[in-house]
């Protein structure tokens, strides 16, 4: 069923962008990078302090402080830079899979996509793929004429238990499943 593949498609696209979005708004992100930056802030305070009593200090002692202001800023650049080419990445998957929403969104028949969106107001992800004879999110057990049905009818089959669209993990286990 062509509607079931791309309802599938949704779903996953509307995962990536879920995913991505956790990635932008990931608070260990920002703690990475507020301490990295309180590190080289804070030693290069430091440093500045006992500089000022150039004097006092010995050779290699001013060479030790100086590798270390050193290492302290280039950590906080990379992990900087790291962090903006992560976040810029996430920004592009999103980007994509919008795309790839609003094809979807034209391509499937409205009927459909008011049952996707009607489901997904009250669970994640409206569709459940069937493992073992078993809705894969509720662990219902999903009968074998349920089972033909999702293969054979025109119409889209609901777990009896969770009211979530069932779909075959992939097309190997279709044709496992209209062989048996
Ligand atoms: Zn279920």
């Amino acid at each position: 069923m062509v509607v079931l593949e791309q309802l599938s498609e949704l779903q996953k696209n509307l995962e990536i962008i879920e995913e991505n979005n956790k990635i932008i708004r990931s608070g260990s992100n920002i703690y990475i990078l507020n301490k990295a930056k309180r590190d080289y802030e804070n030693f290069k305070a430091l440093y500045e302090k006992k500089i000022i009593h150039k004097e006092t200090l010995k050779e290699e002692d001013i060479d030790k402080l100086q590798v270390e202001l050193y290492y302290k800023k280039e950590t906080f650049h990379s992990v900087k830079r790291v962090m903006k080419e992560k976040i810029q990445r996430a920004n592009e998957e999103i980007e994509k899979a919008q795309a790839e929403v609003a094809r979807l969104k034209k391509e499937i028949p409205e009927k459909y996509l008011i049952i996707f969106f009607g489901i997904l107001e009250t669970q994640t992800s409206p569709i459940s793929t069937i493992k073992n004879s078993r809705c894969s999110a509720c662990k219902h057990k999903i009968e074998d004429n349920e089972i033909y049905n999702i293969n054979n009818n025109d119409e889209i089959v609901f777990c009896p238990s969770c009211g979530r669209i069932l779909s075959h993990s992939h097309k190997k286990d279709d044709k496992k499943c209209i062989a048996k």
